[in-house]
């Protein structure tokens, strides 16, 4: 994830550029640069580190260009350096190119434009973009004044993967083109200015009238017009859309509250945290990490500790590390494990999961299981955190900040980074079969768009919410993976709706939970597991004999017309079932508490980053 700002006007772009880039900083920053038109070529200014570095670059003020491009990196392919830094540039200095996502396919392309004699100066996937430009462009005998666009656009259609592309070149010294493909882009317009952005808050105080963009579709901007293409390269009509958001409206999207933007940041956060971690014809890769095939076959137990939902991840991860590496996996509460004399040593590894990186107790758990001399990983969501510099090792969730006290995609990114671990073990230690492995990446490159179908019963959802937000008690119930849904959807509903609600094993309600149950009372179920689902119906069937009202989230073929409300998401590998099937129980807790007229974001008595013990 990362920012990208661009400008076209009458004005000096670089501080605009700059200023831009400081508001997109949240979206990434381990390295930033620009590049602009000037009259004796493009200038390309760039290094790692934060934004405000950039202003104290030598010649920065000297940019009088009045077109540039920048950007702000989180770097996915490469490390932190000025090399990979953007903007990246041909080897003509003809273009320069500034790039939010993943080329999917950029080893193929390097080695076809090194066969074609191109030089690459940096290790990322960026850099093929450029070139491969101008590939097109010198293969491109017409002169004609679409010979831009068409080198811009054949070399898009034959990148892989996700990206939002801004293009200069000083042989148009009056255009930028830019394109996205499932990476976030908009155009702010004024009369004789164009400003670009990855998200509008960054350029709302400039201009309040934007062109969303569509993937693929290719747009040339003068500082007067934009016209817009299809891959074809025929013009389509685009109509400017008004942003009528005040300041604070702006920074949620237009969402009424940020823990409904996160939620529907979804897609978003796990496409971002899946990056270029996923290859399906090659091993999972964090770059991070580095463990050999001997270390991990020494290991004797995975512990994951955690607080709150940060637990309720781990224990979604707990199945994946269990069945895909062979290693016993055991899940604690981070206040309970650092105080338990837990049995670790270093055959043992710890992780550790908090979204902040901050959270008291999950920072001494860390501690007390590096003294017993056990190795340490964390994953956080935010870089250079408490639990980072602690840990031996660190991965990340590339979530964005998450604002809502109550976690959402903070949740679902640490889900989907714990299976791809398992899977990185797994194909290092070479005991599973590798054909359900690579299974399980398709279900896992396939999840953005099927949490996108997920979030289609919203309107299903606010209905139940309508007629159960009054209620006292709610009981959420599930079997296997389930349950563990089952603890975060009932979490969900306590935080921010304050009704009391139990999570249960399904299979536990005979054994004292079903003397509760009476007549109206509000039972939620989740059924995900083909193997189960015989077994799960049976326990709902004895709710409803007692007079429950119920509500089911599945992906199976059931009988619909036994429940009051039945929610059907989309089927995936059950390990990864539970970042599907907690999102109707986000927008349901996030419903009811609307009906209730509470504050969703800042619920009572609690605080985002729990850094006290
Ligand atoms: N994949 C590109 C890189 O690593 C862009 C990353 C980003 O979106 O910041 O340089």
């Amino acid at each position: 994830m990362c920012g990208i700002v661009g400008y076209i006007g009458t004005k000096k772009a670089y501080p605009i550029l700059i200023s831009g880039l400081s508001r997109l900083e949240y979206r990434g920053y381990d390295s930033a640069g620009i590049s602009t038109i000037e009259n004796d070529g493009l200038s390309l200014m760039k290094d790692k580190g934060r934004v405000k570095n950039l202003s104290n670059l030598d010649g920065i003020d000297n940019l009088e260009g009045t077109i540039g491009i920048a950007h702000t990196r989180w770097a996915t392919h490469g490390k932190p350096s000025k090399e990979n830094s953007h903007p990246h540039q041909d080897n003509s200095k003809t273009f320069s190119v500034v790039h939010n996502g993943i080329i999917e396919n950029y080893n193929e392309l390097r080695k076809f434009l090194e066969n074609n004699g191109y030089t690459f100066y940096s290790q990322t996937d960026t850099e093929v973009i450029p070139n491969l430009i101008h590939y097109h462009f010198s293969k491109d005998d017409k002169n004609d004044n679409l010979k831009f666009l068409r080198a811009v656009k054949n070399a898009c259609l034959e990148l892989k993967g996700s990206f939002a592309i801004e293009v200069i070149s000083i042989l148009y010294p009056d255009n930028m083109i830019v394109v996205r493909q499932d990476s976030p882009l908009v155009i702010g317009t004024c009369e004789d200015e164009k400003y670009l952005s990855s998200d509008i808050p960054a350029i709302l105080s400039y201009t309040r009238d934007f062109y969303l963009l569509n993937d693929l579709e290719f747009v040339v901007l003068t500082r007067n017009s934009a016209k817009f293409y299809d891959e074809n390269l025929n013009e389509i009509k685009k109509e400017t859309q008004t942003i009528e958001w005040n300041a604070s409206a702006a920074e949620k999207d237009g969402f009424d509250d940020f823990m409904l933007k996160e939620i529907y940041e979804q897609p978003t956060a796990i496409r971002e945290t899946i990056g270029a971690k996923i290859n399906l014809d090659s091993k999972c890769e964090f770059d991070e990490l580095g463990f050999t095939k001997e270390y991990l076959s020494s290991i004797n137990k995975i512990y994951i500790v955690a607080c709150g939902t940060a637990m309720h991840a781990g224990l979604s991860g707990k199945n994946a590390i269990e069945k895909l590496c062979k290693i016993p996996c055991e899940v604690d509460i981070a206040s309970e494990f650092r105080y338990r004399d837990p049995i670790i040593d270093e055959k043992t590894l710890c992780i550790f999961i908090s979204q902040s990186g901050e959270t008291a107790d999950t920072i001494a758990a860390l501690k007390l299981s590096k003294e017993k001399g056990a190795k340490t990983l964390a994953i956080s969501n935010v870089i250079g955190s408490s639990i980072t510099r602690e840990a031996d090792y660190s991965i990340y969730t590339h979530a964005g900040p998450e604002i809502a006290v109550a976690s959402t995609k903070a949740y679902t990114s640490q889900v989907v980074l714990i299976n791809i671990l398992a899977i990185y073990f797994a194909e290092i230690l070479e005991n599973s079969d590798m054909e359900s492995l690579t299974k399980l990446k398709q279900d896992i490159l396939d999840l953005p768009k099927k949490i996108e179908e997920s979030l289609d019963c919203s309107d299903e959802i606010k209905k139940f919410a309508k007629q159960i937000y009054q209620e006292k008690d709610v009981f959420f119930l599930g079997r296997g993976i389930d349950e563990t849904v089952a603890r975060e959807g009932s979490l969900k509903l306590k935080e921010i709706s304050y009704i009391h609600s139990e999570s249960y094993a399904a299979g536990e309600l005979k054994h004292g939970p079903i003397a509760l149950i009476e007549n109206g009372i509000t039972v939620i179920s989740i059924l995900t597991n083909k193997d189960l689902v015989k077994k799960s119906v049976s326990n709902i069937q004895e709710v409803i004999t007692r007079g429950a009202k119920t509500l089911v989230v599945t992906n199976q073929e059931i009988d619909r017309n036994m429940f009051d409300t039945v929610i059907t998401i989309p089927e995936t590998n059950c390990f990864i079932s539970p970042i599907l099937s907690i999102i109707p129980l986000q927008l349901l807790s996030y419903y009811i508490s609307k009906e209730k007229g509470l504050d969703v974001d800042k619920p009572r008595n609690l605080a985002k980053s729990v850094t006290v013990e």
